[in-house]
């Protein structure tokens, strides 16, 4: 890895506005996790600059500036067709809340900058001008040796934001870095600090967490230091519970193999990690088949999964997917299985959904930690067998029957009511047996069949009655 920087490698207008600032007497530095990303040979997406003139001095220099934080001394300026976070530089007071700093004011040092920033590796800056590159805190050489290390006391500035420690264990895992042995200790004594960050905050962590080739470092690193016990105890009870014959790991081993091996969005990989936190609660012990079993973990997984999602602020649809594979995540395929059976399969989860079930599935595999050729084979059959069915056009929600709802109002004689909805739910579930019968003649002669007592079941019916 190269020790230095030069400025070729900083594109030209960064270093065009580091130079207008210079030109109009400030200084400017690029500054934090772009020049880290950098020197990993990774690709940078956000270039941050830190200067000595203040928003409005950098007003007077650019044409278009944006006050995107203003009482943090931050604009953005457009530039050349890009955007720029200029944020001048600053010291802060005292963080009496564990989140926001009671007071931040404006310092002519890049030293003192760099001093509040969070880990050595993001403590680096560079001034692509002259070509200086200014690493008080050893960052360079924690770059070298990929170590997570905090700048100046780790209990100090896990203290000051508790959000710290979060972004420590995602950098382990998306850098693929160690914690320094003294920036990993000082985490269990500042919990509390931890647990006062908002629930936003904490959520986008793990989503960006999530985008590391193998996010169980940071979990790992999580359950290692007590993060994960603030913010999901119940996945912790994973750790430890023994699982039956077909798996070679305990269920928290088993959760972090199958959220590494799955992919997909970081959603998806949220519902990989919640798959089975239903487990440890319906584990019980079998004595005829001598083994441990997990009956209704998906119902009850998905319950708990639903409720942390609330309390973490994901998104209703990115909630309500992840409940819904984690309930249907026990797929159980078996070529056996008919074809009006794939077409059930695929109703119950959703065409637009499947795709996902069936990656959850291949990393649900894969994290039992032994050969699963045979899981696989059987997965790849089923994923054929569902394309054909959607090739041919099945029908899987009553909007595919080729018979409405006024048509069943018609035939009946009836003004409308949950009734006719049941009628269509009951066609619906005979064209999955046999979609030949998607046929608007045959169907409308099978409504005009329907007899009296079978109407009035279907009247009667409610959905959840047993
Ligand atoms: P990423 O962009 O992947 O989230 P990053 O380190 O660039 O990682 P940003 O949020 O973009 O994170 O912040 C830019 C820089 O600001 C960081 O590199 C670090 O120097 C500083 N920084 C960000 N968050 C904190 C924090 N909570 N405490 C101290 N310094 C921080
Ligand atoms: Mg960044």
């Amino acid at each position: 890895m190269s020790r230095t920087l030069r400025r070729d490698q900083i594109p030209e207008p960064v270093v065009e506005i580091v130079q207008k600032l210079r030109d109009a007497g400030f200084r400017a530095w690029v500054v934090g996790g772009c020049l880290r990303d950098l020197l990993l040979g990774k690709e940078v997406s956000d270039w941050d600059i830190a200067t000595s003139a203040l928003p409005k001095d950098v007003k007077g220099v650019f044409r278009r500036v944006i006050p995107t934080g203003i009482e943090h001394g931050t604009v953005t300026v457009l530039y050349a067709g890009g955007a720029y976070e200029l944020t001048t530089l600053r010291g802060e007071g005292a963080y009496s809340d564990g989140r926001r700093p009671d007071e931040v004011f404006f310092v002519d040092d890049i030293g003192e900058d760099l001093a509040r920033r969070d880990f050595t590796v993001n403590a680096i800056a560079f001034d692509p001008t002259e070509g200086i590159l200014v690493d008080p805190y050893g960052g360079l050489e924690d770059l070298d040796r990929r170590v997570i290390r905090a700048v100046g006391e780790p209990a100090e500035r896990f203290g000051e934001d508790g959000l710290r420690v979060l972004r420590a264990a995602r950098f382990v895992a998306t850098l693929e870095f160690e914690l320094d042995p003294a920036t990993e200790a000082a985490i269990g004594g500042q919990l509390d600090t931890f647990a006062k960050v908002s629930k936003e905050r904490v959520r986008d962590e793990w989503l960006k967490t999530m985008k590391a080739k193998r996010p169980s470092r940071a979990f790992e690193a999580m359950r290692r230091t007590g993060i994960l016990g603030v913010t999901c105890p119940t996945l912790l009870e994973q750790v430890g519970c023994e699982q039956n014959q077909w798996h070679n790991h305990d269920v928290w081993g088993h959760t972090m193999e199958t959220l590494d091996a799955s992919d997909g969005k970081a959603i998806d990989r949220i519902a990989a990690l919640l798959h089975d936190i239903g487990k440890p609660e319906t584990r019980a012990h079998s004595d005829k088949t001598n083994d441990w079993t997990f009956y209704n973990h998906e119902r009850v997984g998905a319950k708990m999964a639903d409720r942390w999602l609330r309390k973490y602020r994901f998104s209703n649809e990115e909630r309500t997917d992840v409940v819904h594979l984690i309930r249907h995540h026990l797929i159980c395929y078996s070529p056996k299985w008919s074809d009006a059976a794939v077409r059930r399969f695929l109703r119950r989860v959703g065409a637009d959904h499947v795709g996902r079930l069936l990656a959850l599935g291949r990393a649900d595999a894969i994290g039992k930690g032994r050969p699963v050729d045979e899981e696989m084979k059987a997965l790849a059959e089923l994923e054929g067998r569902i394309e054909a069915v959607l090739a041919a056009g099945a029908a899987l929600s009553t909007r595919d029957l080729l018979v409405n709802g006024k048509d069943v109002m018609e035939r009946l004689g009836v003004p409308g009511g949950p009734v006719i909805g049941r009628v269509l739910g009951a066609l619906l579930d005979q064209v999955t047996e046999d979609p030949a019968l998607n046929d608007r003649d045959r169907l409308l002669a099978i409504i005009d069949d329907l007899g009296p007592a079978e109407l009035r079941a279907l009247q009667e019916s409610r959905e959840g009655k047993p």
